[in-house]
């Protein structure tokens, strides 16, 4: 039993609880898996609009390139740097301020003397920057290859480039150009403004910026370059300048102050979720330098803007600009994957519940079995024994008489009686054998007939009776004096009472007295009602039912010394359901069994 136990818990459930652990790692993964994908579609959108502001910029970059190459086409690009920032003022309107620097230092255009106060405001901002008397910290967009910048670790300079190149911080002063004479400027690692909660890196909390500030001089990040957008930080506001320069004069380098809110405005005409599917889903929005909104494709939508669920830089040309998206509903992916786990949480402790259940079924049965089993092989036993015993004494009994050597009448007879009853207890034992072979088998045919009850009674005690007042018992005897009717098998029913009268015989102890009664009862249906009693020691308590099972022996041979098969009772009940009756045991007042035989009664 236990190792059956043991190979169950081993080949069963144990198998079972790992793959249920599977599953729910799988799940986990899944999940995993699931929200992967959720976010690289987001951030694909982030990508779509970060490409389209940047592919926007260099647009205005050519254009920019085609109005110098307009204004250089009729005239000498000296005269056309003299008069830039006016004729680049009038012609483009994305121009706040037109600038035209050689590279030798020498500064053309705006004028200190015929400009307004933008020209006055850049030239005291910019000049000493674009003539390159001194570096600056910048980002910009052109070619890196062309100028030599070695990359190393730093800290957020954003807030140092915002604090105006007037004073650059002293962190990214020691490499600066001013005191390297061969040209090297620092290039300085920056954190983002915002912090998405998924990163392309994946868990990585740190989130470092792509965009990188250097400290460089105007000559310095032109190189070999011809044109490109070189953007900085002056008292917290972005600056932002194209530069050209074209084949007629790489000498001279033309450029412009971009007019930061007009420029915004043609970006906000690309912030726009696509595919249009994931409207419902997510907000995107443009970002500025200060993690601000400057456009979003849901008005009324609000949140940490600082923490979008994916982000995009826009890159150099708009450091710290992002695309940012957020979700509308960041419940739903947790509560989708939570109705998720739950469901399979809940399948797996159901399954892992039925397997157990399962299993309990099996163990009960098996010991079922097993009890079986034992109760078959103590029948082979016991029946042998209750063979051998009447076979015995028939043998004895007959050898003596044989021999010749009893000559006294008296003891002869006795003998002859013995002989008799023996025969008639192993007739009675084989009887039940067969019987309860058949009924098995479902062969046990009945032969119906209406007959009396009370006389079938009478017939059986009277014949029994010589066997239980030789063994010195005093039997009584109850019956009506009218016939009681039942549709039955006399033969069978007198089975019923020879077995009942049998035990009240064998299980009788000190009192050796035993009574029949037949009664007629009208409740609950007519009915006629057998009560065979003993004064025994009545059937132990919790055993009343198990008695009728097959095999089942309340009082076992070796501890009573009593001989008996398990099936009597087994017998007895089975021959009175197949009547439409029943048998059963209820104990008898003052002490002893009443076993009860009820059959319906048969209509007069
Ligand atoms: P057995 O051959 O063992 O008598 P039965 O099916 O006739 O088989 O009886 C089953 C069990 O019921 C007996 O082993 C005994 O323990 C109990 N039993 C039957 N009749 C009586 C009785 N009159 N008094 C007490 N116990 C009884």
């Amino acid at each position: 039993m236990k190792k059956v136990a043991l190979v169950f818990v081993l080949a069963v459930f144990v198998p079972s609880l790992v793959l249920a652990w599977l599953a729910v790692r799988s799940l986990r993964d899944q999940q995993f898996v699931l929200e992967r994908q959720q976010s690289l579609l987001y951030q694909g959108v982030a990508d779509s609009v970060a490409r389209e502001a940047s592919a926007l910029l260099a647009e205005h970059q050519r254009e920019f390139a085609r109005q110098i190459e307009a204004l250089l086409a009729d005239k000498k690009p000296i005269e056309v740097a003299r008069s830039f920032d006016e004729r680049l003022r009038k012609d483009w309107p994305l121009a706040e301020v037109g600038f035209a620097v050689s590279l030798d230092g020498t500064c053309y255009a705006p004028s200190q003397l015929f400009g307004g106060p933008e020209a006055h405001r850049f030239l005291l901002d910019n000049e000493r920057f674009l003539t390159s008397r001194e570096s600056v910290q910048v980002f910009w967009d052109s070619p890196k290859n062309s100028i030599n910048l070695p990359q190393s670790e730093g800290k957020n300079q954003k807030q140092a480039s915002e604090e105006g190149s007037d004073a650059p911080q002293a962190a990214a002063k020691p490499d600066s150009y001013a005191n390297n004479p061969a040209g090297r400027a620092k290039e300085q690692k920056l954190t983002r403004n915002v912090e998405p909660q998924q990163t392309q890196q994946g868990a990585s909390k740190q989130t470092w910026s792509k965009t990188a500030v250097s400290e460089a001089e105007f000559r310095q990040l032109i190189g070999a370059s011809t044109e490109g957008i070189v953007a900085r930080f002056l008292q917290n506001k972005l600056n932002v300048m194209f530069w050209y320069r074209s084949p007629r004069d790489p000498q001279i380098v033309f450029g412009a102050l971009v007019n930061l809110p007009r420029l915004v405005q043609g970006l906000s005409d690309l912030v726009k979720v696509e595919p249009e599917s994931l409207r419902d889903e997510i907000c995107v929005a443009l970002l500025d330098d200060s993690a601000r909104v400057v456009s979003k494709t849901r008005p009324a939508f609000q949140t940490n803007w600082k923490r979008p669920f994916v982000a995009t830089e826009i890159g150099e040309a708009l450091p710290h600009w992002e695309a940012a998206v957020y979700l509308l509903n960041p419940a739903r992916l947790t509560r989708s994957a939570q109705t998720l786990k739950l469901t399979l949480g809940l399948l797996i402790a159901v399954l892992v519940l039925a397997i157990g259940a399962g299993g309990w079924l099996i163990v009960l049965d098996l010991k079922r079995q097993l009890t079986l089993a034992r109760q078959k092989t103590d029948f082979v036993s016991n029946v042998s024994h209750e063979l051998k015993t009447p076979l015995t004494s028939i043998r004895m009994f007959s050898e003596l008489l044989a021999d010749g050597r009893v000559t006294d009448r008296e003891k002869q007879r006795s003998y002859f009686n013995i002989i008799t009853s023996e025969t008639a207890r192993l007739t009675r034992l084989i009887n039940n054998v067969l019987d309860f072979s058949r009924l098995e088998r479902g062969d046990k045919k009945y032969n119906f007939a209406k007959c009396d009850l009370a006389d079938v009674v009478r017939e059986t005690v009277e014949s029994y009776r010589p066997h239980l007042e030789a063994g010195g018992f005093k039997l009584e005897c109850d019956l009506p004096a009218s016939p009681l009717f039942v549709k039955g098998d006399r033969d069978a029913l007198a089975q019923i009472l020879v077995n009942l009268l049998s035990n009240a015989g064998k299980y009788s102890g000190e009192r050796k007295e035993a009574r029949v009664e037949v009664r007629r009862q009208s409740q609950p249906l007519a009915h006629v009602e057998v009560r065979v009693l003993d004064r025994g020691p009545g059937v132990p308590k919790g055993c009343e039912e198990k008695i009728f099972e097959q095999f089942y022996r309340a009082h076992d041979s070796l501890s009573s010394g009593i001989q008996g098969s398990g099936l009597g009772l087994t017998l007895a009940r089975q021959i009175a359901r197949g009547h439409g009756g029943d048998v059963s045991y209820e104990p008898r007042q003052a002490g002893g069994s009443c076993f009860v035989l009820r059959v319906p009664a048969s209509p007069i």
